[in-house]
């Protein structure tokens, strides 16, 4: 059986076996969804009231340090059963789904969510998960726990990025190197690098090249601010990378009737956003979504400089 056959039977045991992912995978055939039809692609708004905790997760130094680690082994709730892989990881079902297939893939220590070093186990992840598209949110780009490094994955053919990617109409420049295709995406509301290929050491370079031009913009940052999605397929990854420039928009901090609970991370930038609150899901409008955007992704021209240095 395979890795990505394994985590599959993973989530429909766990459901029978504990009663919180039953009940959140249960849930999740009743959520409410809606499809806004933007310019040649669309976006599925989603309302999950179970989200509340990531996204509106407290995620400064003094709250993290004060609650236990919810990604650390000797903190998972004892129904909690897990899949060890690529040594150091453990593939866990994730209780609070977004995608009817959702997994959650921590790290076996307490270390810093960072990528620099992590990128090919990313890889690695994506190969071994084939059915599944992985994923990371920087530690001030949607993830709840900064300070566990971890993966998450979702079943493929889920976010409208995956077909948009196979259409390719907002592929704005795009550039191939020894087989390794390097594409610019242009009017998509998000600023998107595409590098897809067969040879894992040159996409890692490739994307280290683009992360170390990236790195000097944001030298007050950890890490340069990052969502990134990976799958494989047919012997060749994937992978979506969206800069960011600002964690949550205005809109988040805001109170009463202005406020906006919707704090973007990789699903989001994949096509899917997640509002845990109704009067969010049901408020939220395209020209909401075209500012939230445009306030926390890399701006356009900065986006592009960064991109034509790796593609010289
Ligand atoms: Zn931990």
């Amino acid at each position: 059986m395979t890795i990505s056959s394994q985590a599959r039977q993973l989530i429909r045991d766990q459901q029978d076996e504990w009663e919180l992912a039953r009940k959140n995978y249960a849930g999740l055939k009743n959520v409410k969804t809606r499809k806004l039809a933007f310019d040649g692609f669309d976006l599925t708004v989603q309302f999950n009231p179970e989200r509340i905790r990531s996204s509106a997760a407290k995620v400064d130094t003094k709250s993290i340090e004060a609650r236990p680690c919810f990604l650390c082994p000797k903190n998972l709730p004892k129904e909690q059963k897990g899949i060890p892989v690529l040594d150091n990881y453990l593939i866990l079902v994730n209780p609070f789904p977004i995608f009817p297939e959702h997994l959650t893939i921590p790290h076996i220590n307490h270390i810093d969510q960072r990528i620099e070093t992590r990128f090919s186990d990313m890889l690695d992840l994506a190969k071994v998960l084939e059915e599944f598209t992985v994923f990371y949110n920087g530690p001030k780009c949607g993830a709840s726990a900064p300070d566990h490094l971890h993966f998450q994955a979702g079943i493929k053919r889920f976010m409208p990025i995956e077909r948009d990617y196979r259409k390719g109409t907002f592929f704005q420049d795009a550039k191939t190197k020894n087989g390794m295709d390097i594409i610019r995406w242009t009017a998509y509301l998000r600023s998107v690098l595409t590098l897809s290929g067969k040879n894992k050491e040159q996409l890692i370079s490739t994307f280290n090249q683009f992360f170390q031009g990236f790195k000097t913009l944001q030298k007050e940052e950890v890490e340069p601010m990052l969502n990134i999605l990976v799958s494989w397929d047919a012997g060749r990854w994937a992978i979506h990378i969206f800069p960011r420039q600002l964690h949550r928009p205005w809109q988040y901090f805001e109170e009463g009737e202005k406020q906006i609970v919707f704090s973007p991370a990789s699903v989001d930038m994949g096509g899917v956003l997640i509002t845990p609150r109704e009067e969010d899901y049901a408020k939220i409008s395209m020209d909401d979504i075209r500012d939230i955007f445009d306030q926390v992704c890399l701006e356009e021209t900065i986006f592009y400089q960064l991109v034509s240095e790796i593609m010289k």
